[in-house]
């Protein structure tokens, strides 16, 4: 397969975009090759398609079902009431429809964890999308669970190997205060010996630290540290609670960090993501929704804007974490955090990226891009995206779109019955 984007503005400047199979060919004023497919780029800007560090796909079917409540009842009452009645059908749709959200405003790459990894893997694989996808592994520190959820996690590691490269199976244990010592250890070792990422939620509430500093005499960092957890493949999510120290931890083993503003404001955690310390210790960061049911939204062009005006708030500080920057958490730092070979729009690069409809009046005048996309616009402005090689979108048009919304709004009101019956 073979397209060509003609005259798209790409930092400014008009150019013609080759793409060949699922890689960018070649970048030129002016491309006289012929392609199976001509994308017309006049008004249109092209960027890397945006790199979503951490949600649960799936949970797109509890968008708007308890929001305003205390988090333990909404989470008591409200959502663990729902998932425990959820089925493999019910996180296919979630995630049909959470693929199809994030195509609609940009986004080809997602960071998931949740139950029922089949389903997640199946909608993905069909929206032509990429995601890391973890089955959420808890043990609550029940040694028969524990051995339960390593067969599965076995099991699904083997059987991901059926799935197309934009798969990637990785572990998700879900946090500290879920997962024992001995299945952390467990999962960091069956990360290191089958190259796997290690997906975890970390320092997230002060109580999470709190705990552990009764429980384990340590701050979260510090402990993962010592049981041998930390590593270049870690992904901890939120860690909005971090001491001066653990910064420097992080920066010492590699970890990558997700921040989640919208959900971290939204469930209240109290701590602001300390960017500029962990930019300091050299920590890449990226940028996450985090799931439907605590943001309400897979938008990353808003939680770019979230991010930015946090810290602004946060400090006191109008200058900090510029659009520039929350552009490249977004796109190029989140491809690195990964070891994806997207995030950039040069030669050699993954054809995953995004064009930008220039004639709406929120990017209008149009001074600068990276400001109109953090500040002004939201997801509704992506006009077309290309996954590897392939367009999953064209005038804001995704194949099958009316299918998938029926299908989850299905899902959703036979869940709530089947829960509430
Ligand atoms: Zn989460």
């Amino acid at each position: 397969m073979t397209i060509l984007i003609r005259g798209a503005s790409l930092n400014g400047v008009v150019k013609d975009i080759y793409i060949k199979d699922n890689i960018i060919k070649s970048i030129e004023d002016s491309i006289d090759l012929h392609a199976e497919i001509v994308v017309p780029g006049a008004g249109k800007a092209v960027i890397p398609s945006l790199v979503n560090g951490h949600t649960h796909a799936a949970m797109t079917l509890l968008r708007g079902y308890a929001d305003d409540m205390h988090l333990q009842e909404w989470l008591e009452q409200k959502i663990w009431v729902l998932e425990a009645k959820m089925t493999e059908g019910d996180i296919y749709w979630g995630a049909k429809l959470a693929c199809l959200e994030m195509i609609k405003t940009g986004t080809t790459f997602f960071n998931d964890m949740y139950w029922f990894w089949r389903g997640t893997a199946s909608a993905v694989e069909e929206m032509g999308i990429r995601a890391a996808i973890s089955a959420v592994f808890i043990d609550f520190f029940d040694k028969r669970k524990a051995t339960e959820q390593k067969a599965l996690n076995e099991e699904l590691f083997a059987e991901s190997k059926r799935f197309s490269d934009r798969i990637h199976f990785t572990l998700g244990p879900h946090a500290i205060y879920t997962v024992s010592e001995e299945s952390l250890k467990w999962a960091a070792d069956f990360a290191g010996k089958n190259d796997l990422l290690l997906h975890i939620h970390m320092s997230e509430t002060k109580r999470e630290v709190d705990d552990c500093i009764e429980k384990k005499g340590v701050e979260p960092v510090k402990y993962l540290e010592k049981i041998g957890f930390l590593g270049p493949n870690v992904i901890a999510c939120h860690s909005v609670w971090l001491s001066q120290e653990e910064i420097r931890i992080l920066g010492r083993h590699d970890v990558k960090v997700v921040h989640n503003p919208v959900s971290n404001m939204k469930l209240t955690v109290g701590g602001t993501f300390p960017y500029q310390q962990l930019r300091e210790a050299h920590v890449t960061t990226c940028l996450g929704t985090d799931g439907c049911s605590s943001n309400n939204n897979l938008d990353m062009l808003e939680t770019m804007k979230f991010a930015s005006l946090l810290q602004k708030h946060h400090l006191g500080d109008s200058t900090a974490l510029p659009a520039r920057e929350v552009f490249e958490m977004a796109t190029s730092q989140g491809a690195k955090a990964f070891g994806l070979n997207c995030g950039r729009i040069e030669v050699g690069y993954l054809a995953d990226l995004a064009l930008i409809d220039l004639k709406r009046p929120e990017m209008t005048p149009h001074f600068d891009l990276h400001s109109d996309l953090t500040y002004a616009a939201n997801g509704s402005c992506v006009d077309t995206v290309i996954c590897d090689g392939k367009i999953l979108m064209t005038g804001r048009k995704v194949e099958g779109e009316e299918e998938i919304l029926e299908g989850a709004k299905r899902a959703a009101f036979d869940l709530l019955s089947r829960a509430s019956g």
